[in-house]
């Protein structure tokens, strides 16, 4: 079943919180209100809510919270919650290729479990909208892309589906089995299916798509080209991943000869509507190209340090004025799944290039709200706390024992725990209630999770 908007002229009252709104002058109130109407966000402010609101019906007296912008995740891989904690010490390329095998043995059932355990995950740390690149297609996999949008629907979060591909395998000198990619032409049928029975351009839509080939090396010029004219065509976003690694800089000067920037300028994949994944091994030259065609980056500090994989540029990127967003990436690189502690970790490892500037306690929430909304394009609707935006919208609570003693509330939030989460309203309905989902059960998917880890694992002696 599918979460209902709420009614229109539906009043949901939050008061006496303090806000970041993280609107274009970072407005914060110590003690302010937001009321809600219906799916979007009628007024926030100082203070008490105005009087004699109409059809108010539910006031909530958030004293000792603070109130966020819903987050918003960038890049993920749902598919991957039922291979966690696999090939723990290796970097990303005999990562992916201890772990191709498998992921080539999934289907739509397993897909509609994995895809609840990353969106629960992601629900529960405070991510109101979320983008999902899954781009493994097995021949008798069933409708995959459907379980995952029909597994989101149920838990009611905003969602960009990314419609993946990979068609280079070990014979075209590509990384993943020659039996876990698809064909060309295939991969641009159903892409533009995909797009054709899925993507919502409406205002307020909750389910959008995006294509998304996966990666250089697993991935042809053909098809990144065409993908591109496709997308550009239907009039959706491209996504891939890029400048992951050393050994992804290396592939592509001795394949393309030239590094992955380059390679994605000559491809025609540099541009206001393309945002890629990673972007850590990055020259001046690379960073001032993305800045000059808006192209977007999902950073996943995270993913980066457990495939140790590098540390992103991401001041340097920010001062040039590339618009990033923060991405938890696959759980099986990430196996926390939350996207609330990536604030954290971007705020601490990004200070590891040498300076405590490098990324504040507002940058890094920044990053991940508007950050983020820029990326996927929808920054005139969600990241930041203003009327007539979508009502996605966090409440942490910060008074309880870990935050209690810092007085910052947005520095108890980047810089402390992860507070618990009292309330996250995505488009006006309250999908988490005292940190846990309100629309299905939690003990239903951890089993369902369980269930589908065994069987993938079952599958694949
Ligand atoms: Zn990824």
């Amino acid at each position: 079943m599918a979460v209902q908007p709420p009614p229109a002229d539906r009043r949901t009252v939050v008061e006496n919180a303090a806000i970041a709104t993280v609107d274009a002058h970072d407005n914060e109130y110590a003690r302010g209100h937001v009321v809600l109407l219906g799916n979007r966000i009628e007024s926030v402010g100082d203070g008490p809510a105005p009087t004699r609101l109409d059809n108010v019906v539910r006031r909530i007296d958030a004293e000792g919270h603070l109130v966020t912008p819903g987050l918003v995740n960038t890049h993920h891989h749902f598919y991957q919650w039922i291979t966690r904690g696999l090939a723990q010490d290796d970097i990303l390329f005999d990562w992916l290729v201890a772990l191709y095998p498998t992921w080539a043995r999934i289907d739509d059932r397993l897909v509609h479990a994995a895809a609840q355990g990353s969106a629960a995950a992601l629900l529960k740390s405070g991510c109101t909208t979320a983008a999902d690149h899954h781009y493994v297609f097995p021949r008798h996999g069933g409708d995959i892309l459907g379980a995952e949008i029909e597994a989101v629907r149920e838990l009611g979060l905003r969602f960009t589906a990314l419609r993946g591909s990979m068609d280079r395998g070990e014979k075209d000198g590509g990384l993943p089995p020659d039996h876990a990619v698809e064909q060309l032409d295939a991969i641009l049928t159903a892409s533009e299916e995909a797009v054709d029975r899925h993507h919502d351009a409406s205002p307020g839509s909750m389910l959008q798509i995006a294509l998304a080939p996966c990666s250089p090396f697993s991935v042809s010029t053909r098809l990144m080209r065409e993908s591109a004219e496709l997308a550009r065509r239907k009039g959706v976003r491209l996504h891939t991943h890029g400048s992951e690694t050393a050994e992804e800089e290396a592939f592509c000067r001795e394949l393309f000869g030239m590094g992955p920037t380059d390679y994605f300028d000559s491809v025609g994949w540099l541009g206001e509507d393309v945002w890629m994944a990673h972007c850590v091994h990055m020259n001046d030259s690379d960073i001032a190209k993305f800045a000059e065609t808006g192209t977007g980056v999902a950073h996943c500090p995270s993913s980066n340090a457990r495939l140790a994989a590098g540390i992103a540029r991401v001041p340097a990127m920010l001062a040039a004025g590339v618009p990033v967003g923060l991405g938890v990436d696959g759980s099986a690189s990430n196996e926390s799944g939350e996207l609330g502690t990536e604030l954290r970790t971007a705020l601490l490892i990004n200070r590891l290039h040498g300076s405590p500037r490098a990324l504040t306690a507002r940058r890094a929430l920044r990053l991940g709200t508007m950050g983020g909304a820029r990326v996927l394009g929808r920054q005139d609707e969600i990241g930041s706390i203003e009327a007539g935006k979508l009502a996605d919208l966090a409440l942490w609570k910060v008074d309880g024992l870990l935050h209690s003693s810092i007085a910052d509330p947005v520095a108890a939030l980047t810089f402390g725990a992860l507070p618990p989460l009292t309330v996250l309203f995505v488009n006006g309905n309250a999908v988490v209630e005292e940190g846990r989902l309100t629309t299905v059960s939690e003990d239903r998917i951890a089993l369902a999770c369980a269930r589908a880890a065994k069987d993938l694992a079952a599958r694949s002696i």
